[in-house]
């Protein structure tokens, strides 16, 4: 079938509502937010349901036309835009955005690829009940891409990521075919785990059209707490003592340097300094439990306390109100949102949590030894080992040829990470942007691997091609 004859029946298919072809209207699914990729395509497709999305891939199948599967188009590695040549339909799953089922004995929910994030999480909490995955884009990304990119997040640590909240898929394959999968088991071995090809697959294997994932119990107590500490390294110590201390009540623990926190000052109104004195290191810590009077907060004074005495923590507040609560967890935002105001070099790397220490310190010393002046602002999930390793460029420094010397910062930062035995991608995932670099950092049968799996589930290669590995 001739490409511009599918593109007529896909129209056919959707119907008026389900496809978009004006330039001005396509063009929020053409760019990435941080603006580092654009696209083009033939057609915007916004299926309804299952069957739709099926009737779709059966017609690119058969005319060989790529298809680029979008959710809420929040990714930040370039895996859910088009490619330049324009010759692809983007396939936006924001229709189907209904909540199937809700199990509250089974601790389960089944959910549309097209649910936006925080809605999900607003269903649960109204069930009695948790979906605990959290992440800055909530508000607008959907759990489609979600699932697709293995998205991490900020409650990792107690709950695992996207991948360890997934139950079961339906999937839309390459050839239009339909996997149900839709089981809402914790224990299942009946062979390989097919799900998980598909999740942290980016779209690259087929298409995510609806999940069961878990719900866990809705925390009843939440104490937050905000420190101030003068060394890396005792920030790590201090995170064993409370993970170990704690019972598994551990939900968050953020790192955040001073070097973020004036940054945010600077840009954010409102970030606020919680502490009298600056200090090179803070930790933005929570411990939550689904039992009201559940005693953590002694526990938090007691671990706090004993911090100070030994000095591994040198000031610190614990918050006293859900709002100040807020404030403190403001701070951690701010400092995402005031690295627009200047060029920034970004990594998202993970090694294991006994070397984030060392990692932050060998990264920082070779890039600082590069460029003189550069800001490293590495924050983020450090109890998952997740590091936002970021360089923000020198003060006065020409921000485009600051920003033209990427790949060099890249090749230092990984090349760390590399020796410390961790990922070049902790929660981003690969997308275009690091899809060649991953064949430097994986073993090549690693990547064999990964290229026979594309080549046995996509053989046509339509499915969101250029993203991943090449086949
Ligand atoms: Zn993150």
């Amino acid at each position: 079938m001739e490409s511009e004859a599918a593109i007529e029946h896909i129209k056919a298919v959707v119907g008026s509502r389900g496809w978009i072809a004006d330039a001005r209207e396509t063009e929020p699914y053409l760019v990435e937010a941080r603006g580092l990729y654009r696209g083009a395509t033939r057609l915007v497709v916004r299926p309804a349901s299952t069957a739709e999305v099926a009737a779709v891939v059966q017609i690119c199948a058969e005319a060989k036309l790529p298809i680029v599967p979008q959710g809420g188009n929040t990714g930040l590695v370039g895996g859910g835009v088009p490619p330049e040549d324009g010759h692809n339909i983007v396939l936006a799953l924001g229709r189907m955005n209904r909540i199937r089922a809700l199990d509250p004995v089974n601790f389960t929910m089944t959910v549309e690829a097209g649910c936006i994030l925080a809605d999900l999480q607003q269903a649960a909490a109204e069930a009695d009940r948790l979906f605990p995955l959290s992440l800055g884009a909530e508000g607008s990304c959907q759990i489609g891409g979600n699932l697709s990119t293995n998205a991490g997040g900020i409650a990792v640590l107690r709950y695992g990521n996207t991948r360890e909240l997934t139950l079961g898929l339906e999937v839309v394959l390459a050839d239009g075919r339909v996997w149900d999968g839709l089981r809402g088991l914790r224990k299942d071995n009946t062979g390989y785990d097919l799900k998980q090809l598909f999740v942290g697959g980016e779209g690259t294997l087929g298409i995510i059209t609806a999940a069961i994932v878990k719900l866990f119990p809705k925390p009843r107590a939440v104490e937050t707490a905000f420190l101030g500490l003068g060394r890396i390294e005792d920030a790590m110590s201090l995170f064993a003592q409370a993970r170990t201390a704690t019972a598994d009540q551990l939900t968050a623990f953020e790192l955040i340097p001073r070097a973020g926190l004036d940054l945010a000052r600077r840009h954010i109104p409102g970030t606020v300094d919680p502490l009298d004195a600056p200090h090179p290191w803070y930790l933005l810590l929570e411990m939550s439990s689904s039992e009201a009077e559940s005693g953590i907060r002694g526990l938090l004074e007691r671990l706090l306390g004993a911090a100070l005495e030994e000095g591994l923590v040198a000031d610190g507040v614990i918050a006293e109100s859900g709002a100040q609560a807020k404030e403190l967890w403001r701070i951690r935002e701010a400092i995402v949102e005031a690295q627009l105001y200047s060029g920034s070099i970004k990594h998202d790397v993970a090694v294991p949590v006994s070397r984030v220490a060392e990692f932050i310190t060998r990264a920082s010393e070779a890039v600082c030894e590069r460029l003189p002046g550069i800001r490293p602002i590495a924050f983020g999930h450090v109890g998952d080992g997740n590091i936002h390793f970021n360089l923000t460029q020198p003060e006065g420094m020409d921000k485009a040829a600051y920003l033209a010397r990427w790949q060099e910062f890249n090749d230092i930062v990984h090349g760390v990470v590399r020796e410390l035995h961790g990922s070049i991608s902790a929660e981003h995932g690969v997308g275009m942007m690091k899809r060649d670099e991953i064949t430097h950092y994986k073993a090549p049968i690693e990547i064999e691997l990964m290229r026979r799996i594309k080549n046995a589930l996509d053989p046509a290669n339509i499915m969101n091609p250029g993203k991943v590995v090449n086949p």
